[in-house]
C-alpha cells in the first residue's frame, strides 16, 4: 500500500506496556461484569495456531515498557493511518447513504492484556471489538503471528484486521450485531453459530467495501496488495484453522465462515463498494 504522508487518527488509546492491574481482587473471570460482546477475528478453536499466545496475557503484568522498537513504532503509525482511513471512508458511506454522521470507534493498542467492558481481554484472543465500549482492540504482534503462524502478511492484509473490527463497529452503529446477539442467547447453540458466521462475514465485507473506497479516495492500493489481503481472509477460515489444528473440520462449530465465504464476501465488498449488498443475513445456506 502507498501510505507516505497520510494522516493517523486521533482515536486511537495507546496502551501498550502498561500494567492491566488483573490482580485486582476480580475473583477470577466470574467476578468480572460483562457489558456487551466481544466478536473475534477468529473462531474459537484456533487449536495450535494461537496457543503459544495463550497464557502470556499477564506477563507483561507491572512492568511498563516505554521505549518501542523502531517497527513497533512502525507498526503504531501504521495502525494509526488504517484507522483513520477508515474515519476517512466510513464518513463518506455514511453520507452517500443518508446514514448521519459517522461516530467511529477507538482503536485501542494493548500489549499481552487489557481491560475491556467486554471483560478481561488477552492477546490470545486475537484482533477483537467490544460493542460495551465500541472499541477495537489489537496487540500488534498478532501481525507477527499472522506472518509466522498462519504465513499472512503485506500491508493490506493487515489493514483488513483492523477494517473487519470496524465492520463490526458499523454492524453495531446500523444495530445488526445487537439484533443477531438478541436472536444468538435464544436459540440453540448451532443456530447461535450460523447467526455468528453472518455477523463474521458481513464484517469481512465491510473490509472489502473500505478496501474499495481506500483504493478509489487514495490510490493506494495493487494488485499485490489485494492478493495479500485475500490471502488472509483464507488462512483465518474455520475450515482452514481447523483443519490445521485437528485434521478435520466440524461445519456445525464454524463461527466464522469457510475460507472460501470469507474471501468471497472481501471481494463482493471490494468489486461493488456498495453498502446496500451487505446481504448476509438474507443469504441461505447455499447462497452465503
Ligand atoms: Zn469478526
Amino acid at each position: 500500500m502507498r501510505l507516505e504522508g497520510r494522516r493517523e487518527s486521533e482515536n486511537v488509546e495507546d496502551r501498550r506496556g502498561m500494567g492491566t492491574g488483573t490482580k485486582i481482587g476480580l475473583g477470577g473471570i466470574g467476578g468480572l461484569i460483562i457489558a456487551g460482546l466481544i466478536t473475534l477475528l477468529m473462531g474459537g478453536n484456533l487449536g495450535d495456531v494461537l496457543e503459544q499466545a495463550s497464557g502470556m496475557g499477564i506477563q507483561n503484568e507491572g512492568t511498563t515498557q516505554t521505549n518501542f522498537t523502531e517497527e513497533e513504532q512502525q507498526l503504531a503509525q501504521f495502525a494509526r493511518i488504517i484507522e483513520a482511513s477508515t474515519e476517512d471512508v466510513w464518513s463518506q458511506i455514511f453520507r452517500e447513504n443518508g446514514l448521519g454522521e459517522y461516530q467511529p470507534p477507538t482503536l485501542v493498542l494493548y500489549t499481552g492484556s487489557t481491560s475491556t467492558a467486554c471483560g478481561q481481554g488477552s492477546k490470545a484472543m486475537g484482533p477483537f471489538y467490544c460493542s460495551g465500549d465500541q472499541n477495537l482492540y489489537i496487540d500488534l504482534s498478532f501481525f507477527q503471528t499472522m506472518q509466522q503462524q498462519l504465513g499472512a502478511s503485506g500491508d493490506l492484509a493487515y489493514a483488513y484486521v483492523i477494517a473487519h473490527e470496524v465492520g463490526h463497529h458499523i454492524e453495531y452503529l446500523t444495530g445488526t450485531l445487537q439484533q443477531a446477539h438478541q436472536r444468538m442467547q435464544a436459540t440453540s447453540q448451532s443456530n447461535a453459530n450460523k447467526y455468528s458466521v453472518r455477523l463474521e462475514l458481513m464484517a469481512d465485507f465491510y473490509a472489502g467495501v473500505w478496501a474499495h473506497y481506500e483504493s478509489r479516495m487514495f490510490g493506494s492500493i495493487n494488485d499485490k496488495d489485494l492478493m495479500e489481503a485475500i490471502k488472509c481472509a483464507q488462512v483465518i477460515g474455520d475450515d482452514y484453522l481447523q483443519k490445521r489444528a485437528q485434521g478435520y473440520a466440524v461445519p456445525e462449530s464454524f463461527t466464522h465462515g469457510t475460507s472460501e465465504q470469507r474471501m468471497k464476501w472481501f471481494k463482493l465488498g471490494f468489486q461493488t463498494g456498495d453498502v446496500r449488498r451487505a446481504t448476509t443475513f438474507q443469504e441461505s445456506d447455499a447462497t452465503l
